[in-house]
């Protein structure tokens, strides 16, 4: 069997679609020395090793060691230089490589290969002991941390400590001999600490970080990854060896990470950062600030620091012409590794790079404009839920701002919340409803839970492309990072900058877009859409085939959702209009009469405000279709609760506080869910329905007059189980219309039609179309009600149910396929064969998920309903399903 794959010098065994067997970033490597650029040569160890790895009790197929060798042989040949030869040694670096890229793997190692022996051969070689001895210390404190479990920190203190002693302020002070002195302390300290020598043999070396890349496939952090992208766990990592360039040789030698387009703001302009005599992941550690590549990014930023344009002008040139090549290859935007070694450019990793949805946007548009990918592939390059940033607050430029601090824009949108400075407080702080702003002298990935509950991410320290700002922009969040004259003081829970202080608690205000960080909270602006969303929206409408409408009722709702292309209303909620303050008492009033006559009395002053409600939906949607339904939440949800609303309530309808509490008592439920509401209240008191009925059927009236378009309302008759129920109502419904038509004079055309959110409901769909005109799933209920989960108090156990792998997703976010998704194609099969015309659509918060959409255009719904906000979200999954 073939377990090894090299590459280098124009040529290579693998390619790009071996993604698989070679993981990404082997299989990019070669699919770049195929290309002809130049990449070091190396070798990829398959990913099928991995698989063979953990079947066999953690060993290696036999042929594997061989094949390794010929490998090493083959850089050898290639370079020059052996792995391992005391007098001529090759390094090599030890990279891992999933197929998808994949947090919580195991480091590069860098400068394999080097010992007491080796350091030497390569002063010698290179004319440069300082940089021999860098990079040997380099080595060590890498592979101990990453293959031996060792501490960073320890070494750093070692460093740091020797610095003060000698009253030196950068690494760059430090001559030969004292890096020589500080791999002496390294390797006593590995020594002390492990009770074991630092390994000197180079194989030792190699295969030691080769097995610690298998093994990192399942460490903890890897498996929590996978579980959270489903990526499953058969599918291995692969490891890459190549042989060491090195961005440490002096001024002309550097290191670097670059898009090839502005990953912010979806710009076409190389955009990156660059480190002279720097290596490997310096640049992303933040350790120093790295320099701009281009000239004009400089000068946006204000640095007085060379671009690499100025610094490295024929390596720039160079490196924008393979930019393009790349770019031109995999047709999309790459995100670049590079190093410069004495002047020769040497790429060592390209990927398709994480961006925002503004510059996917972007980007995908104009690389459809200038016919690189289709209209539809751009549709399909933009991920709907990230939409949700564009959508996000900005700070009103007008409002005054305490402004204490800035730093780079390194993910848009702008936030306010408490100052917090760990991870695990701001995911306390989530669970206790409170918003908060993470602040960090940089993160690393033990933050990502913080980070996701924050509002926000501050770091002091870091570039655009250091940890905090890449993780941000694939979370969506506002980030300002590498705020380098704010001083973070943990122990004390304090930021310090321009002489203001702020405690842990104290509202922080950051600017994602321009990097600004303000104390106290600032006044923010809905944002203004850019006309890329615009246009790959108008892509999106045109090739989908679900309508998508809105789930709203307030007029501020409505103007939102119509603002963001919703084409009607899925679902307006009445009760939400129950609640106002000039209702609420009459609602009390009406619920606990004694009889017919007393709700009667309350209805009649209800009925003026919920007609102005309609008429004023009416003429916001100017035309759209509107579903609204009927009454639904159990009565005790109005019912008073203080003495004095009870008092209240009981001299409108002039019985005694006493009585009105035992009457209240009457609604006390077990199972409020499953209890008195939905169509159970129009069965019981008809003349609730009537009211609404009324309501709505004046309000048409109304409405056509006065925008002059036909009004066409669809009456919602909630929670029904068979037809029998619906008929009950639907005929208060009809005979109501009937009534508004004879007093007004006017024609009404509507619809009747019921939610199917109860499993019985679904089964009897046939029935059902017989009389209902329309059905809209209630997936949250039916969810609720087809798992016998409660949404509510799903919380407590739901999460290990994810976690254990009994449910992929919560149900109550993507819909259940396998059992609610069943039953929602049983019920449209059944109903479409009794009325093939029947409209069908969906009003769950599953309206609003992408994959609920998938399910939703796969099943041949008429249309989803979501909430105002995630409307360009819906529109763009139903294209995406429709490709
Ligand atoms: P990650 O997946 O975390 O980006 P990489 O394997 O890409 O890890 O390695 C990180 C960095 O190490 C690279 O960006 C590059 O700067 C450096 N590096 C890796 N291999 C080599 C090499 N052969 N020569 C020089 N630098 C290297
Ligand atoms: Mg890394
Ligand atoms: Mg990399």
């Amino acid at each position: 069997t073939k377990w090894v794959y090299t590459f280098g010098d124009g040529k290579a065994e693998g390619a790009a679609e071996m993604r698989n067997l070679l993981g990404g970033k082997g299989a990019n490597l070669a699919e770049m020395s195929n290309l002809g650029l130049p990449v070091p040569p190396g070798f990829t160890i398959s990913t099928e090793v991995c698989t063979w790895y953990y079947a066999h009790g953690k060993t290696y197929p036999a042929e594997l060691k061989g094949q390794v060798e010929a490998a090493l042989a083959h850089i050898a040949a290639l370079t020059g230089r052996t792995f391992g030869d005391p007098a001529n040694p090759q390094l090599v670096s030890v990279r891992s490589g999933a197929r998808a890229s994949m947090p919580g793997m195991m480091d590069t190692v860098l400068n394999l290969g080097l010992n007491d022996g080796t350091v030497d051969a390569v002063a010698e070689a290179s004319g440069d002991a300082r940089f021999a001895y860098d990079s040997y210390r380099r080595f060590i404190q890498m592979y101990s941390n990453v293959v031996l479990d060792f501490p960073h920190h320890h070494f750093e203190e070692v460093l740091d400590a020797f610095k003060e002693e000698k009253g030196y302020t950068l690494d760059t002070d430090l001559s030969a001999a004292d890096w020589k002195v500080i791999v002496g302390k390294y390797k006593d300290l590995v020594l002390h600490e492990l009770g074991a020598p630092f390994p000197q043999d180079p194989h030792d070396q190699l295969w030691g970080a080769i097995g610690a890349v298998f093994s990192s496939w399942m460490n903890q952090r890897a498996i929590v990854y996978r579980r959270l992208h489903a990526i499953p766990e058969s599918w291995g990592t692969a490891v890459n060896v190549q042989a060491m360039v090195f961005g440490n040789m002096g001024d002309t030698s550097a290191t670097g990470v670059a898009f090839t387009r502005n990953p912010s703001t979806g710009e076409n302009a190389l955009y990156g950062e660059f480190l002279i005599n720097a290596q490997g992941e310096d640049v992303v550690a933040g350790i120093r600030t790295p320099q701009n590549i281009t000239e004009t990014a400089r000068i946006a930023a204000g640095s007085n620091k060379p671009s690499m344009e100025t610094a490295l002008p024929e390596v720039f040139t160079e490196f924008q012409r393979i930019a393009g090549v790349l770019e031109g290859h995999y047709r999309d935007m790459q995100d670049l590794e590079f190093t410069v070694e004495r002047g020769k450019l040497w790429m060592l990793q390209t990927r398709s790079g994480k961006r925002t949805a503004k510059a996917a946007l972007r980007i995908a548009v104009e690389m459809a404009h200038d016919g690189v990918i289709t209209k539809e592939e751009a549709i399909a390059r933009v991920d709907p839920a990230a939409l949700d940033q564009l959508l996000h607050p900005m700070l009103d430029p007008k409002a005054d701002k305490a402004v204490i601090g800035s730093g780079l824009p390194a993910s848009p949108g702008a936030a306010s919340g408490e100052m917090v400075f760990s991870a695990d407080e701001a995911e306390l702080a989530k669970t206790q409803g409170r918003k908060v702003i993470l602040v960090r002298i940089e993160t690393s990935p033990e933050d990502i839970h913080g980070m996701h509950a924050a509002e926000g991410i501050l770091t002091t320290r870091g570039g655009m492309t250091s940890h905090a700002a890449v993780v941000a922009r694939g979370m969506g969040k506002p980030c300002v990072c590498g705020a380098g004259t704010i001083r973070v003081d943990y122990a004390n829970g304090t930021i310090t900058s321009g002489g203001v202080t702020l405690r842990k608690g104290d509202i922080l205000t950051i600017d994602g877009g321009t990097g600004q960080v303000i104390a106290g909270a600032v006044p923010m602006l809905q944002p203004e859409l850019s006309g890329e969303f615009g246009t790959l929206m108008g892509w999106a409408d045109a090739v989908r085939k679900l309508k998508v409408r809105a789930n709203a009722e307030t007029p501020l709702d409505a103007r939102t959702a119509k603002s963001f292309g919703a084409e009607g209303i899925g679902l307006s909620r009445t009760e939400h209009m129950f609640f106002d303050a000039g209702r609420i008492k009459s609602v009390r009033e009406m619920i606990l009469a004694d009889d017919e006559a007393g709700r009667r009395t309350a209805l009649a002053k209800l009925l003026p405000f919920q007609r102005q409600d309609f008429v004023e939906l009416f003429e916001i949607m100017d035309g759209l279709p509107v579903t609204i339904r009927l009454l639904d939440p159990p009565l005790h949800e109005f019912l008073p609760h203080t003495e004095a609303e009870i008092a209240e309530v009981a001299e409108a309808l002039g019985v005694s506080p006493q009585k009105l509490a035992a009457r209240k008592k009457e609604f006390d439920e077990f199972n409020p869910m499953l209890g008195f509401r939905g169509c159970r209240l129009a069965i019981a008191f008809p003349e609730i329905a009537e009211m609404q009925a009324r309501a709505i059927f004046e309000a048409a009236v109304a409405a056509e007059k006065s925008t002059g378009k036909p009004v066409v309302p669809e009456v919602m008759v909630p929670l029904i189980t068979g037809k029998r129920e619906f008929d009950l109502v639907k005929e208060v419904i009809d005979a109501t219309a009937k009534k508004v038509e004879e007093e007004t004079g006017a024609r009404l055309t509507y619809q009747v039609g019921t939610m199917i959110e109860l499993p019985r409901a679904a089964l009897k769909a046939d029935e059902i179309a017989e009389t209902a005109e329309f059905f809209s799933y209630g997936t949250n209920d039916l969810t609720q009600t087809t798992y016998g989960i409660s949404r509510d108090d799903a919380g407590t156990f739901l999460g290990p149910y994810v976690s254990k792998g009994i449910m992929e997703v919560d149900p109550f976010v993507s819909i259940d396929v396998e059992g609610v998704g069943e039953l929602v194609k049983i019920a449209t099969e059944r109903g479409r064969k009794t009325r093939p015309n029947i409209k069908l659509g969906i009003c769950g918060e599953h309206g609003g998920d992408p994959a609920s959409v998938a399910f939703c255009h796969e099943v041949g719904l008429d249309y989803v309903s979501c909430s105002p906000f995630r409307v360009p979200i819906a529109r763009l999954a139903a294209a995406q399903a429709a490709l």
